[in-house]
């Protein structure tokens, strides 16, 4: 009940919450902050942020944190997001590892725990070990309530149907009900991204500040080449959860048929098999080389480009240049400010990479788009698609603040209401 006991209408408690939702989220961008400058930077009235403030206090989202220099010169309280009460769990899955991170609701990395995957282990047991991980941070971080977890993973995952699509490097998933079976028993709400998504979530939550990262690409280019898109500020979902499978364009009508049912797909010709390939077909044609082709292991593969051998350059390049041309229909479709590169095939040598990207770029589109466009190398050092996991848990707590608010109102036997 609100202060005049009239129940607050549905459309009032929504803007409540959004306002609840806006201030979360620039308490996770500023860091520590006072009630003016988050009335300033939200436009909302003091008081209203007094109110909410007092609320986000009570139900332990947020906390003060002493006197620091405020507006027109005067010390002021500060406040900020309570990592020390309510963290989330960010998780990434490879063909050989997943790791798991312990995270505040700032975004924050506490802890990250690996663990080995074997070549013949099922979904069953490997999501088991997963929830087993989850379950045994719970354990080790008792003063703390975890509110949420995150899974990224390779292949396009369909949201609504809770199954990958297709999966070009995980034997036995296809079909798996992943978000149902890591759910069991965990108590906290799951959810699961792609990799390429939850890199490009990394990239814009780390790059707030830089107007481009608002309409942004993030190709991720490895094992396969998945690609993850901010568009106005937004991770693009699409409709069942898969845009942005930028490797299934084709470049070829009349090429190799792809997994996905289509022919002459893009990671057809610019993955890390595709390098393999390529290279053991020079190697084949007496090229010399001081690469072996029963060990082109990305190791091998990366001391050879970096050491000038003719085989590897010329594949690397090859590969790099198709790479190249997939990233002009990309700018074409979503005329993006920022592209960011990462993953396997972009270690192999990233400087090379970079400069054939953007000299095919350069030569491929329009010399104004070209010139506002920035391509860069992923420069985040712990696994974006990790990060972006972490992050995107911390986001779904700090957007939907409403449950922990009612808690406590319900505790407390108050509830609010308040002018905007
Ligand atoms: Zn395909």
């Amino acid at each position: 009940m609100n202060q005049s006991n009239k129940p607050a209408s549905i459309n009032q408690e929504r803007s409540q919450l959004i306002n609840r939702a806006l201030i979360l989220n620039l308490l996770r961008q500023e860091g520590i902050c006072s009630r003016a400058t988050l009335s300033r930077l939200s436009g909302l009235k003091q008081a209203t942020i007094t109110n909410i403030a007092a609320e986000l206090i009570q139900c332990g989202l947020v906390v003060e944190t002493g006197l620091i220099p405020g507006e027109k010169g005067r010390r002021s309280i500060g406040v900020t997001l309570n990592d020390a009460r309510y963290k989330v769990i960010g998780i990434s899955m490879t063909r050989d590892q997943f790791y798991v991170d312990l995270v505040g609701i700032s975004g924050k990395v506490y802890e990250t725990r690996s663990f080995e995957i074997s070549q013949t282990e099922d979904p069953q047991s490997v999501l088991s070990r997963i929830r087993t991980a989850i379950l045994q941070l719970q354990q080790d971080y008792a003063d703390s309530e975890l509110l949420a977890a995150c899974l990224a993973m390779p292949g396009p995952y369909l949201e609504d149907l809770d199954r990958l699509l297709f999966v070009t490097e995980l034997s036995g998933w296809q079909n798996f009900p992943i978000r149902a079976v890591l759910s069991e028993g965990v108590g906290m709400p799951i959810y699961v991204l792609n990799d390429a998504k939850a890199s490009a979530f990394a990239q814009l939550w780390s790059r707030w500040q830089e107007p481009a990262v608002q309409n942004m690409a993030y190709i991720l280019a490895g094992q396969g080449v998945g690609c993850g898109m901010i568009s106005d500020g937004k991770l693009v979902s699409g409709q069942h959860g898969i845009a942005g499978e930028f490797g299934h364009s084709s470049i070829k009508f009349d090429g190799p048929l792809c997994e996905c049912g289509n022919h002459g797909c893009l990671e057809k010709y610019c993955s890390l098999s595709a390098l393999r390939s390529e290279i053991r077909d020079l190697l084949r044609a007496h090229q010399p080389s001081c690469l072996d082709a029963g060990n082109l292991h990305d190791e091998a593969i990366a001391l050879a480009v970096r050491a000038g051998d003719p085989v590897a350059v010329q594949a690397y390049e090859h590969v790099c240049e198709r790479l190249g041309v997939g990233v002009i229909s990309l700018i074409n479709q979503m005329n993006p400010g920022l592209i960011v590169l990462g993953d396997a095939l972009v270690d192999i040598c990233p400087e090379r990479l970079l400069e054939v990207v953007r000299r095919c770029v350069e030569a491929g589109v329009n010399e104004r788009i070209y010139s506002d466009l920035a391509i860069e190398i992923n420069q985040l050092e712990e696994s974006p698609a990790l990060l972006g996991a972490g992050a995107y848990a911390a986001q779904q707590v700090l957007a939907n603040p409403g449950m922990l608010i009612y808690e406590a109102d319900f505790r407390s036997g108050r509830a609010s209401s308040e002018a905007t």
